[in-house]
């Protein structure tokens, strides 16, 4: 006689425990099942620890600013790797106790083993079998690692190993400069090590336009050394690992390798669901309600693919319980996607990349950091700020940066975005002198003239009339 429920999640990761709370708004009939160890991917080696260890880094590596600026003593200040990496792990472990803790409060409705679809309502897990009206796949995903590099044992790791290290050596090899890679390069960079980084393609940190990604890579080659255009390969070396490129070869004490992520999807028979898997080996679904074909089965969180971040995973895992178990409803609308990398200066997008843009019908305004008062009176002059807008009615589209901030000002951007202001509306608002957001006006300054709406008016609204903000 197979368990019953009403709903089972696969996965207790950001998206499986988005979703557990989304359906504990309508029921408790909800198991989790979880094949790895808990706490989350988040919490537990991606977002908290990075984080955790781009704070210290980025502390220390004013440390020229400060000793520039009549602060005595800076050169006596010294990174203790080992203490400074067992701060990060302290931190992420009151990070995970949260996870850990709503899934322990499951009792019996949480179980931990790799379940694998019989069919589409049928499971099996630690040999019980689980029969439930509707399933979520909230598996997650883990780093690329090419087969040949695990030889190397602890000398090349992912981001899933590299806050379990003790002592770090201070010779770094990475290779791929995603966001990962760039952010973790960058810390250990700036704590003072030899960081050489080299990645396939020439662009960085998922940026897309041409001028912010040079615009970060002349702050990252001011830190490391960086190879673009590198397809690498790792040898054994009598102290350490080589990586040996086209024209060059370097030997470290370790390689953080960061190749991009694939789905946690094997051992889950997910070809007894009868359905077209794509080429990641994950079941075709629907992108707005993440229903596979028309089972009562629904693919969330990373594993989807879609926008493999943490809000989105929570997102993702709201939209797939309530979906599950409201499967007549309309479907709910996702927001204005950003990406923020936490590097200094802060780098990322709100609404559409310039990747994404149309080709014809866009205008652009840009303000260069290294200029800008407040950054400049912080020593964190450097950076470019793009707006995308649309030149028929000056709607902002998009915006990519490299900035002082840019976690701040992205929020600003993707806010607006998805209220669909205009340039002339951001305009209206106040902006407070001197502040970073002195330059994100410059930048809407200058997308007005593009868009030939310089008034002869001041940008205030006139007072008889609504704000263009208040309508609507
Ligand atoms: C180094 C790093 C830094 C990051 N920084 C950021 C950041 O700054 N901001 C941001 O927004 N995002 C960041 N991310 C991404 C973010 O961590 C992910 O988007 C998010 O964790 C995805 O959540 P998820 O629930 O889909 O997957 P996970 O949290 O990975 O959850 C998947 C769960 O499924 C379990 N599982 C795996 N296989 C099975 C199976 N077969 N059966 C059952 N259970 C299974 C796993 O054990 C896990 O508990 C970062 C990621 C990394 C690696």
């Amino acid at each position: 006689m197979a368990r019953q429920a009403k709903l089972v999640i696969l996965g207790a990761g950001t998206a499986g425990l988005t979703a557990l709370s989304e359906a504990r708004r309508y029921t408790d009939d909800v198991l989790l099942i979880n094949a790895g160890p808990y706490g989350t991917t988040c919490a537990r080696v991606g977002c908290m620890p990075s984080k955790a260890l781009l704070e210290v880094a980025h502390a220390y590596g004013r440390r020229d600013w400060l000793e520039e600026s009549g602060i005595r003593g800076a050169e006596t200040f010294e990174p203790d790797l080992p203490t400074i990496m067992a701060h990060v792990r302290k931190l992420r472990d009151r990070f995970i106790a949260g996870p850990i803790e709503t899934a322990e409060s499951l009792g019996e409705r949480s179980i931990h083993g790799q379940p694998r679809f019989l069919d589409p309502t049928t499971l099996e897990v630690n040999g019980e079998r689980i029969q439930a009206e509707t399933m979520i796949i909230a598996t997650g995903t883990r780093p690329n690692l090419p087969e040949a590099w695990r030889a190397f044992g602890d000398r090349v790791v992912t981001s899933d190993e590299v806050f379990e290290l003790q002592a770090p050596g201070r010779r770094i090899g990475v290779v791929g400069l995603g966001p990962i890679g760039v952010e973790l390069g960058q810390a250990f960079a700036q704590l003072g090590c030899e960081v050489h980084a080299f990645t396939k393609g020439s662009n960085v940190a998922g940026l897309s336009d041409p001028e912010i990604n040079a615009s970060l890579l002349k702050v990252l080659k001011s830190q490391m050394s960086v190879t673009t255009g590198a397809d690498v390969t790792l040898r054994q070396s009598d102290d350490g690992v080589m990586i040996q490129g086209e024209e060059q070869e370097v030997v470290v004490d370790w390689v953080l390798a960061s190749l991009g992520r694939r789905p946690n999807v094997e051992g889950l028979g997910l070809e007894n669901l009868g359905v077209e898997l794509d080429k990641r080996g994950v079941p075709l679904f629907d992108a707005s309600t993440l229903q596979i074909a028309d089972l009562p089965v629904y693919v969330t969180g990373d594993v989807s693919g879609l926008r493999p971040l943490l809000h989105e995973a929570a997102d993702e895992g709201r939209i797939a319980a309530y979906h599950a178990l409201h499967p007549e409803a309309e479907c709910l609308r996702r927001r204005t996607p950003q990406g923020i990398v936490f590097t200094e200066p802060g780098a990322g997008y709100a609404g559409l990349t310039r990747a994404d843009l149309p080709k014809s019908g866009v205008v652009t305004g840009s303000v260069d950091f290294t200029q800008q008062g407040r950054a400049l009176m912080a020593g964190r002059n450097a950076g470019i700020l793009q707006l995308y807008a649309d030149e028929s009615d000056g709607r902002l589209l998009g915006a990519e940066m490299v900035a002082p901030d840019a976690e701040h000002l992205l929020h600003l951007l993707a806010w607006s975005i998805q209220q669909e202001l205009t340039v002339d509306q951001l305009l209206e608002m106040p902006f407070y002198h001197p502040t970073v957001e002195e330059g994100l006006r410059t930048a809407l300054q200058a997308a007005r003239r593009e868009l030939g709406q310089r008034r002869a008016q001041p940008d205030l609204p006139l007072c008889h009339e609504p704000a263009d903000w208040a309508l609507g």
